[in-house]
């Protein structure tokens, strides 16, 4: 007889923790598979180097290593045990296993069997050794990756890490580059600053620049704009700079990134770097399940954090917690919910009964 677990948990983010904690504080057999240690994708606020997290939830003034800990340490109060419910033996708790899921599948008798590598990828990508886990429910906390820019990049690497290896220097610093307005716009008061991409989108990242300054330069990295007309007049109005040469360098000194040096020889500087190059749900795993995806690529949910398929019914046994969640607010405390949400509905799915139909509605 195989184990099979109550609740897989795909990430190990403060959504999924937050799943396995919930799950498990209702006494379910929980797996939280943690991709950190086999793989670069470390979570979103794993990128938080030198800039603390000051509106999270009690963990405040952290950095993101920090609070990956923090995370960890959390789950110990939820030991993987042998406990007796009913006259009966079983197993309650988190068990925390590195890996990075590959593949997810349902087997004939309802079960999901996770296959994920328990090794490192190799540096072109190819997959290690694997391990095989059951479950009776999956929430999927696995985040996205964020796009970044195409500046000082080596268009030879397989993988997105060594891509973006400078850019990545700078990246979670105070004086670096910042994914996140509301995450750190408050470092950069009245002062000015360079944000990176193009599109309608990109002036939301200039929306929520002005409760911080007004001293605003959009670059486009020498492509096209891409503003429809009445974003392009709202960007003038608002007075912000457009400048639509290409960035040929980083201009930096240690960790700080000061400006850019231009492709025409010119060389800008700024106190704060914001870049929104869009993103990609973490979320091939799913290949085998027909989930639908909101435009930004993000998984369609029911309020109740159950992933849907493309006719919009929900797919048994599975839930999506943080930022993989289409409509979410990208942050922590919302990652937080989302993981309690989905962590509970998992759990009071595995009920033996409930309320007679009709009553308590
Ligand atoms: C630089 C930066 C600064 C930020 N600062 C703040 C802030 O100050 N305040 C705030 O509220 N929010 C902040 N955020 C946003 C916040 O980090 C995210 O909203 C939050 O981390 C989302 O939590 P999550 O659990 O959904 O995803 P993540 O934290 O991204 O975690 C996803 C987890 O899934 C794992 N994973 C991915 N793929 C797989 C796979 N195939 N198999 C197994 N595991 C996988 C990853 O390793 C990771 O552990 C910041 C984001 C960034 C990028």
């Amino acid at each position: 007889m195989r184990e099979v677990f109550d609740v897989l948990v795909i990430g190990a983010g403060p959504g999924g923790t937050q799943a396995a904690v919930s799950a498990a504080h209702q006494m379910r057999h929980v797996l939280l598979l943690d991709a950190s240690k086999v793989s670069r994708r470390r979570g979103r606020a794993y990128w938080s180097k030198t800039v603390k997290i000051e509106d999270a939830p009690v963990f405040t003034g952290i950095t993101g290593v920090q609070f990956a800990k923090a995370l960890r340490a959390w789950t110990e109060g939820q030991p993987e045990r042998s406990i007796e419910r009913g006259g009966e033996e079983r197993m309650a708790g988190i068990r925390r296993a590195d890996g990075f899921a590959m593949d997810l599948e349902r087997l004939d008798n309802g079960t999901f069997e996770l296959t994920y590598a328990t090794e490192p990828l190799s540096r072109d990508g190819q997959v290690g050794a694997t391990t095989t886990a059951l479950g009776r429910t999956v929430v999927v906390a696995s985040g996205f990756e964020d796009g970044w820019p195409d500046i000082e990049t080596d268009d030879s690497a397989a993988r997105m890490y060594r891509k973006y290896q400078l850019v990545y220097r700078y990246a979670g610093n105070s004086r670096g580059w910042h994914l996140c307005i509301r995450c750190d716009g408050h470092l950069h008061v009245d002062e000015h600053l360079a944000i990176v991409g193009v599109g309608d989108y990109i002036f939301e990242v200039v929306q929520g620049a002005q409760d911080f300054t007004d001293r605003i330069t959009v670059l486009t990295n020498g492509r096209p704009h891409g503003m429809s007309p009445r974003v392009l007049e709202a960007l003038r109005e608002r007075g912000a700079d457009l400048e639509d040469g290409r960035i040929e360098a980083h201009i930096g000194q240690g960790l700080n990134l000061l400006g850019f040096r231009m492709a025409d020889g010119r060389e800008l500087f700024f106190d704060g770097f914001f870049v929104d190059e869009g993103l990609k749900a973490n979320d091939e795993f799913l290949h085998r399940f027909d989930v639908a995806h909101a435009d930004d690529g993000l998984l369609r949910c029911s309020p109740d954090h159950e992933v849907l398929d493309s006719s919009g019914e929900p797919i048994p046994g599975m839930w999506a917690a943080g930022d993989i969640v289409a409509g979410e607010r990208n942050l922590i405390a919302s990652a937080f919910a989302s993981g309690q949400d989905a962590g509970l509905e998992a759990s009071d799915s595995l009920r033996r009964w409930a309320m007679p139909t009709g009553c308590g509605d």
